[in-house]
Formats: structure tokens, C-alpha cells, sequence
């Protein structure tokens, strides 16, 4: 039978936690009475993760979908393998980590039966997150509102439900680099907010390291705005609007009779500044050519090593 809801989970390392989240899953998800799945997206984890999952798989195939990735491919694409899986009427994406609890799914469901496309859920509170974390998040999250035209709602992250209709769209998008938040708000449709407590994690560590955020943040900016491009514009106004005064000064200094600036740290400082100007622009040019060519490629966005899905079974796969 098809599902009405799918959740989708992406697994890391996630041995400890991944068998409570599904005793979880499964007793909110049956307490609503209409057909469900769980698809797992097991993104090369290195623990006993995958064969816990094979476990939960075996002890309740009706309900339960596992992707096994190649390799490790990050987050964002674990969900969007889990979301081209999903067969559900919506579609829930959920950290497997049980930081979103998932008693709040109904809650969730009960906003799209009100009519919404999406409906994410907002950190009111965030336990056990470090003081840097937050912080940077809060910066990123502005520097995205200043620097691109798709509003991503503040305090909300991943945790989301998405209408077959939003998932048709998403499934189109094929982009290598993806920030998917910024993807939904992109899509458009009635989008609402639904505030719950986000936990600390249970056990285990974030797999979002300070690097992994950088790349997460520059994928958001470049994948959504172009303005980084036109900051050579600007740089090069200003630094020959400052040459030309400069040269002005010292050309007014010398009728005057006085000794105009000289030196070799006055040229040395010049060459620096414009200098850095110019490899800060090469950087930039560099990230967005980078990705334009990662896009060329037209590579698969992921490789799964295997499925474990009832229809397969039974298909004697
Ligand atoms: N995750 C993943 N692949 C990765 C890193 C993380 O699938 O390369 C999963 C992880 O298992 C968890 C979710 O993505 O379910 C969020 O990761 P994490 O909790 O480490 O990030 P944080 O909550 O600290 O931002
Ligand atoms: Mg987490």
C-alpha cells in the first residue's frame, strides 16, 4: 500500500541512537493510523550503523526503507536521496540524532491538512549547542537574508514537512551543491512555522564541524546570489577613485613646494591592499567556476550501494 507520510532520517554514525529514533518513529507514526514509511538514508557510516539498519529493516519491512550510500556524501544529499525514495502524500525529513523529537510530527501534519505545502519546524529553544554555534549560525543566517533574494526563516532547520507537490519540484532540482532549505524557500507555496523545543543530542557528537558549516554556508551564498561576482566591481571603483585622489594630493603637495609622500612603505602598502583586492576576487571567481563545473559534469549526485524496500523483496531482487 502506498504511504500517506514518509520521514525521512539521514544516519552518520549513528549506532547508539538509530534504534530508539525508530521505536519513536513507529509509535507516534501508528498512533495517527494511516499507512507510513521510514526511509533511512545510511550515508556511509563507518559504526555498526549499517547493520542495525538492516536489522530494523528485516523486523519491520512494511514500514521501514533503507538506502545505503557508497560513501559518505554529507547531509544534504543524504536527504535529497531520502526525499527521490519517498513515496509519501508529504514527506518529513527529520535528524536521526533525536535532537527534533519526533512527537512533534503531528503537529506538523496537522498544518498541512490545514492546507500548507510546508511546514517547518522553529528552534524555540536549543539545548547543548556551544556558545560559537550559535553565534555563527545567527551571523550566516543574516548575511543569507542581506545577500540573497529567498528568505529562509530564522531558527528553523531541516526538520520540515513537504507536500508531494514541493517534492515534485525538489526532485527537478538537480544541483550538485545544495543547501535545500534554501531550495523549499525557493520553491514557493504556502509555507508556515511550527515552534518546538530542539534537544541537545542524545549521544554521540555533531558531524557538522566547523569546516563542513564554512562549505554548508558557502554552497547557501553562492547557490542563491551572484553578488560576491559584482564585489570587484565595487572594490575596483574604490581602489581607483583612491589612486586618483592620491595621485591629486601629492601632485597639489609638490606646486606647493612641499615634500610630497614618499617612501617605499607608502608604495609597498598600495601594492598589498590593491594585491589582496585582486586574489580576494580571484577566490570568488574561483568558487562560483569551481561549481559551474562540478554542474557540467552532470555526475549522479549520489551513489547507493543498495536498497532494502519490501517491493524489491518480494520482486525476488
Ligand atoms: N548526517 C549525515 N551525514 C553527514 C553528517 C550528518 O547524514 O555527513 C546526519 C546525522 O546522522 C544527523 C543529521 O545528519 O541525523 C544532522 O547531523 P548532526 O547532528 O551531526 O548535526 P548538528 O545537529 O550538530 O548540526
Ligand atoms: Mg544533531
Amino acid at each position: 500500500m502506498k504511504p500517506q507520510f514518509s520521514i525521512v532520517g539521514p544516519v552518520y554514525n549513528e549506532e547508539v541512537l538509530i534504534p530508539q529514533f525508530y521505536e519513536r518513529v513507529r509509535d507516534v507514526m501508528n498512533a495517527l493510523g494511516e499507512p507510513w514509511e521510514v526511509v533511512l538514508v545510511d550515508d556511509g557510516s563507518t559504526d555498526r550503523t549499517p547493520e542495525i539498519l538492516d536489522e530494523l529493516h528485516a523486523q519491520d519491512p512494511a514500514h521501514v526503507v533503507v538506502l545505503h550510500f557508497a560513501r559518505n556524501f554529507g547531509h544534504q544529499l543524504a536527504i535529497t536521496a531520502g526525499m527521490d525514495h519517498a513515496r509519501g502524500a508529504a514527506v518529513i525529513a527529520i535528524d536521526t540524532d533525536l535532537q527534533d523529537p519526533p512527537e512533534v510530527i503531528p503537529e506538523l501534519i496537522a498544518k498541512w491538512r490545514e492546507g500548507y505545502a510546508v511546514v517547518y519546524a522553529v528552534r524555540v529553544e536549543r539545548e547543548g549547542e556551544t556558545w560559537f554555534k550559535l553565534t555563527t549560525a545567527r551571523l550566516f543566517y543574516q548575511l543569507i537574508q542581506q545577500l540573497t533574494s529567498v528568505t529562509i526563516p530564522m531558527e528553523a532547520g531541516d526538520f520540515r514537512l513537504l507536500d508531494r507537490q514541493v517534492i515534485e519540484v525538489l526532485c527537478q532540482m538537480r544541483e550538485q551543491h545544495r543547501f535545500v532549505r534554501a531550495m523549499v524557500s525557493w520553491v514557493g507555496f504556502r509555507q508556515v512555522g511550527v515552534p518546538y523545543h530542539r534537544y541537545a543530542r542524545a549521544a554521540g557528537e555533531t558531524k557538522y564541524s566547523f569546516p563542513k558549516m564554512f562549505r554548508l554556508a558557502l554552497d547557501a551564498i553562492t547557490g542563491f546570489s551572484s553578488l560576491p561576482l559584482k564585489l570587484a566591481t565595487w572594490a575596483g571603483t574604490v581602489a581607483t577613485a583612491s589612486g586618483l585622489l592620491l595621485a591629486l594630493a601629492l601632485l597639489i603637495l609638490r606646486l606647493q613646494g612641499k615634500a610630497p609622500l614618499a617612501g617605499q612603505g607608502l608604495t609597498a602598502s598600495l601594492v598589498l591592499f590593491v594585491g589582496g583586492i585582486q586574489l580576494w576576487m580571484g577566490g570568488i571567481l574561483g568558487e562560483y567556476v569551481g561549481r559551474i563545473y562540478d554542474e557540467v559534469r552532470h555526475r549522479p549526485l549520489y551513489t547507493v550501494g543498495e536498497i532494502l524496500r519490501i517491493e524489491e523483496s518480494k520482486t525476488g531482487r
